[in-house]
Order: structure tokens, then C-alpha cells, then sequence
């Protein structure tokens, strides 16, 4: 019995020498800057990342249904070819490098939201939203060009699976914000797909 208790207490010293807490590693982590790699390229933010084009064809597995500025939307909504809900749980890219603004559920309508701030290698900023994401799989940090960011959702069962993509200005009233997804004024938000086409490289 004697050498249980010894045994006992060789391992709570050892416990409490190796698992004591350091102060040092207890002090608040300091606080998220913004990203400082510049997104010097775009990408389409689902498939292979190869150019798309808007038409529902067999040439890209992925179709816009949507386009910027069609009934006032603020975004396209990218659908696979195949139809339906074939695109639920599709992995979400981010279109460049950046830092994530916002994460979470932004309401009916929207279900979970990435939004991505980009600094554009002339020092602009834009960010890219991801909504009606079925998972979010980065909520905070630096994001890296096509890194998986989400999966395609139908924001809580409101709409078939597809992904709602919008593009903002700096000068956006919605920055950092999910916002109304369609208005007739549209100052502050661009054409994703004309944005990417200018800005893609492989
Ligand atoms: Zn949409």
C-alpha cells in the first residue's frame, strides 16, 4: 500500500509541475487584423475552379440561375447542371485570399453567411458573401484562394440547395453585413462574375 501512495504522489507533483497554468499562455489573444495578403487573384467559388460561364450547358457542371441585376438581385445564384438539390453539401470556396468579417446565421431568408474581406493588390478592399450555406467551416481568420470555406445549403429548408454569391465595394451601406439580397439600387455591389473573369488566372 505504501508504494501506491508514493506512486500517487510522484504523479500529482509531476501533474501539477507539467499541467500547471502558465500566465503567459492565459492572456487574451490579440485581437484579428486585417488580411494583409493581397488577393492578387480570383476564382469562381464553386466546382474545379475553372471558368464558368452563366449558361446552363454541358460544357461546366455549374449554371448562374440568377444573374447580378436580374428582379434587382445582388448576387447570382449558382446551381449545378444537374438540378434540384443535387448541389446540397457542395463545397463553398473563398474566391481569393482574405480575412473572414462575418460568420454566422444572418435570418430567414439568408440561413448561415460567410463574408469574406479581400485587400486588392492596389490596396481596395471588396468582399465576397456566401449565403444559404448548409455548414460553415471557417468562421474566423485568414482565408487562402479556394480554400473550403462552407457547403451549399437552402438556408434552412426556404429554397432548392444553391449558392447566393454577392460581390461588394468598399463603399457598400452593407459592408461586414448580410444585407437585403435584392434592391433596386444597386451602388456598392458588382458583377461577381465580370469581377472574377477580369481578375482570374490559373
Ligand atoms: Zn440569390
Amino acid at each position: 500500500m505504501g508504494s501506491i501512495k508514493i506512486a500517487i504522489g510522484v504523479a500529482f507533483v509531476w501533474l501539477s509541475i507539467c499541467c500547471g497554468t502558465n500566465p503567459a499562455q492565459n492572456e487574451a489573444p490579440p485581437s484579428p487584423t486585417p488580411s494583409k495578403i493581397a488577393a492578387d487573384r480570383f476564382a469562381y467559388p464553386i466546382g474545379d475552379g475553372k471558368k464558368l460561364t452563366a449558361a446552363r450547358d454541358s460544357k461546366d457542371a455549374w449554371f448562374n440561375a440568377l444573374d447580378f441585376g436580374a428582379d434587382n438581385h445582388l448576387g447570382e445564384d449558382w446551381n449545378k447542371n444537374s438540378g434540384g438539390n443535387t448541389d446540397c453539401g457542395e463545397p463553398v470556396y473563398a474566391a481569393a485570399n482574405g480575412s473572414v468579417a462575418f460568420a454566422g446565421d444572418a435570418g430567414p431568408g439568408w440561413g448561415n453567411v460567410v463574408i469574406v474581406t479581400h485587400l486588392l493588390p492596389d490596396g481596395e478592399k471588396v468582399q465576397t458573401l456566401y449565403g444559404h450555406l448548409k455548414e460553415i467551416l471557417r468562421a474566423e481568420g485568414e482565408v487562402k484562394i479556394r480554400e473550403k470555406i462552407g457547403t451549399i445549403g437552402n438556408a434552412n429548408g426556404k429554397y432548392l440547395c444553391h449558392l447566393h454569391f454577392e460581390l461588394r465595394e468598399s463603399s457598400s451601406p452593407m459592408w461586414d453585413k448580410a444585407g437585403p439580397g435584392y434592391s433596386t439600387d444597386r451602388s456598392g455591389w458588382l458583377d461577381p462574375s465580370d469581377f472574377i473573369d477580369a481578375r482570374y488566372e490559373r
